[in-house]
């Protein structure tokens, strides 16, 4: 019976936690790689990540589906449905 209240399942809670932990180490695994961490998008030194879901499904919580941005690049991806994969650049203006 529905009582009213409304409060985060435990089962989402628990999908928020893993989704935090691929995000922590996606940044790590990207820190090292490059020195800095760079936005996969548009390669930018990142200082507030954003974990875009890749497949567009945000219960799909696994490290193959993280793409690591800064805020303006993931709504613009958002917005504009790109496809994207890791590490891929695409935004990437050269020097
Ligand atoms: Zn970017």
């Amino acid at each position: 019976m529905w009582n009213g209240l409304r409060r985060v399942s435990s089962k989402q809670k628990k999908k928020n936690t893993l989704w935090s932990k691929v995000k922590r180490e996606r940044i790590t695994y990207l820190r090292e790689k490059f020195g800095y961490l760079p936005c996969e998008y548009c390669k930018a030194n990142v200082t507030e990540p954003d974990a875009h879901h890749i497949d567009g499904n945000r219960n799909h919580n696994i490290d193959t589906n993280i793409y690591i941005t800064d805020r303006l690049c993931h709504s613009f991806i958002e917005d504009n449905n790109l496809k994207v994969t890791q590490e891929d650049f695409q935004g990437y203006r050269g020097e």
